[in-house]
């Protein structure tokens, strides 16, 4: 390395250093009195080098001044920076000036033009300290008030949460009961009801059916938002092989092919919800596909920060103007029963877990071609 270099490197590692520690003596809390006093002594210290390092016919005491106004001002704000400006122009003219050592009208009237530009650029420079000292106060106020927000909504949403799994848990009882009785329904009076009012009971108990296990998506959505998020490193592809190993064995059957694109690396979350989005992502990604041979595919972007993981498809694909509404509980595309069923809560249960890692998830899809997932597992850098 160079000497230019190394002297380069020095001096913005010490600028550096000195602007790190800055933020520490912005204090404005400490007192009037004691702001007034670091600026009377930092006039002080600027008033013995300045007469340490050359005699007083020399002039350059508005150069020491200075940095000791500055000062006063970063530590004490406006007011205390004035005060040292005041105590600089009456030092000047009382010692610096000629006759020296004098506050004569002679003396007053030698400095009246130096003192005026002096004391005109202690008042821009103290003011505008001051300006940024109430913009980072107003900034830290509204911090506070946002972090206070945050804190409220993710209560509320907790609470929310809360209500709704009490609520769904005590809907299953009654459900339990109706799906019974149109089993003893259909077990004792069978022989007396006619065409239609058997198929009147079936109806009843595939309908209750359908609703318990919308009642449990919506459990185990709520649930999520009531449990604690867990943050330990999780070996994704670890997770991966446990997720393909489950599926592999259903999708033998049908020729799905699951290509893993490189490794997939470590994150912080938890290895169990982490399974769950791949798990929900791929069995969509197999049950929304049409083609002769079905392949997904899955990997991560680890040059992005946050690394991005994907599971992109040749299925069906989804429209533009599905994209937000897929992630809504509840929400399907098609009917029912094709497809493989499904209750229309998996996409959002996959949001709410991303979310809560504070990641996102998107995606982009061909209609007829297929579909690609995106998500993160943290915030964005
Ligand atoms: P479910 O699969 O139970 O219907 P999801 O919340 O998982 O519920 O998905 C919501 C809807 O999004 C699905 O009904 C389907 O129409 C659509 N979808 C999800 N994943 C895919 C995919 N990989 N390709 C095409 N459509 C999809």
């Amino acid at each position: 390395m160079s000497l230019s270099k190394l002297i380069n490197t020095f001096a913005h590692n010490l600028i550096e250093w000195v602007v790190e520690r800055l933020p520490a003596i912005i204090h404005r809390e400490r007192g009037d009195a004691l702001n007034f006093l670091i600026a009377l002594v930092l006039m002080g210290l600027a008033l013995l080098l300045r007469l340490e390092i050359a005699p007083v016919s020399a002039g350059l005491q508005y150069i020491t001044f200075f940095p000791a106004i500055t000062l006063a001002a970063v530590v004490g704000g406006l007011w205390p920076g004035i005060f040292a400006t005041m105590l600089g122009l009456s030092l000047a003219t009382f010692i610096f000036t000629v006759p020296y050592y004098s506050f004569s009208f002679e003396a007053i009237k030698n400095a009246m033009g130096s003192n005026l530009v002096f004391l005109m650029d202690g008042v821009i420079v103290c003011s505008s300290i001051e300006a940024m000292h109430r913009y980072r106060a107003s900034y830290a106020a509204e911090l506070i008030e946002a972090r206070r927000q945050e804190a409220r909504v993710v209560a509320l949403n907790k609470s929310l949460d809360e209500f709704t799994y009490i609520a769904a848990h005590d809907l299953k009882e009654p459900l339990r009961g109706i799906h019974n009785y149109a089993s003893f329904l259909k077990e004792d009076y069978a022989p007396r009801l006619d065409q239609d009012g058997q198929k009147y009971i079936d109806s009843i108990q595939r309908l209750a059916g359908r609703l318990s296990t919308l009642i449990d998506s919506l459990m185990s959505y709520s649930r999520l938002g009531v449990a604690e998020v867990v943050r330990e490193p999780v070996d994704v592809d670890n997770v991966l092989d446990g997720v393909a190993e489950d599926l592999n064995r259903l999708w033998t059957t049908e020729g799905i092919v699951l290509h893993r694109n490189g490794l997939l690396g470590v994150v912080i979350g938890d290895a169990d919800r982490i399974g769950e989005i791949f798990q929900n992502l791929f069995s969509n990604a197999a049950k929304y596909n049409d083609k002769p041979s079905k392949w997904i595919e899955v990997g991560c972007d680890h040059g992005s920060v946050p690394p991005v993981f994907y599971v992109r498809d040749n299925g069906i694909g989804i429209a533009p103007q599905h994209h937000e509404n897929i992630f809504r509980i509840f929400k399907r595309l098609h009917e029912q029963n094709k497809f493989g069923g499904g209750t229309g809560a998996g996409l959002t249960i996959v949001k709410k877990i991303v979310e809560r890692y504070g990641g996102r998830i998107w995606l982009e899809s061909v209609p007829g071609e297929g579909t690609v997932f995106y998500f993160t597992l943290s915030g964005d850098a």
